[in-house]
This record gives C-alpha cells, structure tokens and sequence, in this order.
C-alpha cells in the first residue's frame, strides 16, 4: 500500500492540531504548518512522534505565496507524494461593526484565510491530479456556521472568507472530480479553541451555547473526527460537499 501523506495548515493548535493527531493514528506521514508558536508545533509533533507516528512542523505564513511553496516543497522531500490536504489555518480579528473595520483588517482576514486556502488547493491539485500524473487525493477545507449567518455586528469580514471557501470547495470539486481528487468543507459551529480570545471573547463559546440545540460548545477532536472520515476512502463518492458540525445549530 502506498504511503499516505498529509499537510495540516495552522496544526500547531486547537481544531488542527486535533486533525494532526488524528491522521498520524490513521497512518498518515503529517505535515503541520505554523505562524508564531513553535514550541506548540514541536510538542505536537512530539506526541506523534512519541506515539509511533510520523511528523513535522514547518513554519509558513498562509499570507505569503513563497512560504506556501517552500512548505509543499519541504514535503515533497521528506515524506513523497502527498495525498491529504487540510486547509484549517485561519484567523478570527476583535469583534465589531463593519463601520468600524479598516481595509488593512479585511485584507489580512482574506489573505489568510481564503488566498492561502486557495494556494495550497492549488499546489496540492498539481502533485494529486491524475492529470499530472498524480495518484489522487482529498482535500478538506475548514469553513465556519459564519459562512451561512453572515456574523452580523461581530464579523461580517471573517464570515465572507468562510462563504468564499465554500465556494472554492464546491468550484473545485466539480473542475478535479474525474481527476481522482475530492473536495470538501467541514463548517464547525462554536468550538473551544483559542481563536475566540483572538476575537476577544474567550469565553464566547459558553455565551453562545444555549442557541446551541444541543447546548454545548464542541471539541476540537469532534471537528476532527469529520475532517478524518472526509479524507478516507469511506467518503469516497462525497465530493463538493459542505458538513455542518455544530451541535445542531
Ligand atoms: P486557533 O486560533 O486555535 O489556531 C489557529 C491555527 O492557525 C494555529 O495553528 C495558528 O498558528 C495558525 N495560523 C494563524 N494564522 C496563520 C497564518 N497566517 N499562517 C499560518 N498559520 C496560521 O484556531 P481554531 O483551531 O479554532 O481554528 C481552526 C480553523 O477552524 C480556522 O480556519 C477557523 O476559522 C475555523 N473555525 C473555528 C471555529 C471555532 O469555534 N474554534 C468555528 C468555525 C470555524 P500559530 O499557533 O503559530 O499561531
């Protein structure tokens, strides 16, 4: 059986970090990438490591093209063909109006978000596709519940660049389906990770939860577990496809 080879951006922490741990118990060689926090990237590829898995961490901001390159690049040598992408770095910024939000906010909330997401797709559509001679793949890109309610007055910015992911999943499903690559979107609801004190609320989860039917925060394994299952061979005639995993909401 062929190696299996898998890049997590933004693995360092919260919901990537959980996918990381995921797949390497699933056999796959990971690739995390970070921004800042290297000593939390290193602890996650030590526990990988420690467990019998196999792991690395590169630093690489999603807003610049030619650390995306050298990221893919770094894989490319170490593990081989890569097979599974999880575009899962992304960016929340303090909450507020749309009156009160200046074009340096919103471009960085787009870089990072949606032009580093839509780097990565490609770099990974050129090593997977069958057109290129790849073996195929799957990719899964992280949305948000913000991409269909718009964040009214918190962030309407951040849920644009949910909504252009999902368009990206969609569009580039259908263009690499008989290319042997499959597509999709894992939309999680309020999540415990760090990302709401980043918004400025760190205890926003537990403030939103009772418009949670089931009236809780989720944890990053269960986002997780759906990237997983997406990824696997059991999806293998989902593609395009947008999974809410949100308690319900
Ligand atoms: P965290 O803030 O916990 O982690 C963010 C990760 O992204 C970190 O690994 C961080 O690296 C990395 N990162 C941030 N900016 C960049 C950048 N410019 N280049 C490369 N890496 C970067 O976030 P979550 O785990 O909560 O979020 C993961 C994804 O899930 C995001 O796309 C988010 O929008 C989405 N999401 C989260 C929800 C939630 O409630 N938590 C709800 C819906 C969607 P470092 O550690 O080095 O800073």
């Amino acid at each position: 059986m062929s190696k299996k080879v898998m890049i997590v951006t933004g693995g360092s922490r919260g919901i990537g970090a959980e996918i990381a741990k995921l797949g390497a118990l699933d056999g796959y060689a990971v690739c995390i990438s970070y921004l800042r926090n290297k000593a939390a990237a290193d602890a996650v590829v030590d526990g990988i490591t420690q467990a019998g898995g196999e792991a690395i961490a590169i630093v690489a901001d999603m807003a610049v093209e030619s650390d995306i390159l050298h990221l893919f690049q770094t894989v490319d040598q170490k593990f081989g063909t890569l097979t599974a992408l999880v575009n899962n770095a992304g960016i929340l910024e303090k909450q507020m109006r749309v009156d009160q939000m200046d074009a340096a906010r919103m471009q960085r909330i787009f870089t990072t978000n949606i032009l580093g997401s839509f780097l990565c797709a490609r770099e990974a559509v050129k090593r997977m596709s069958t057109l290129h001679g790849g073996s195929g793949g799957a990719i899964v890109n992280i949305s948000s519940v913000a991409a269909r309610t718009g964040g009214p007055g918190e962030y309407v910015d951040y849920a644009a660049s949910k909504g252009a992911i999902d368009t990206l999943t969609i569009g580039l499903a259908k263009e690499v389906a008989t290319e042997g690559i499959r597509v999709n979107a894992v939309r999680p609801g309020v999540i415990y990770t760090e990302i709401h004190a980043s918004g400025g609320e760190p205890g926003r989860v537990d403030r939103v939860k009772s418009n949670v039917p089931m009236q809780r925060g989720g944890e990053a394994n269960e986002v997780a577990q759906a990237v997983l299952w997406l990824l696997s061979d059991k999806a293998s005639y989902t593609t395009g496809s947008l999974l809410d995993v949100t308690g319900g909401r």
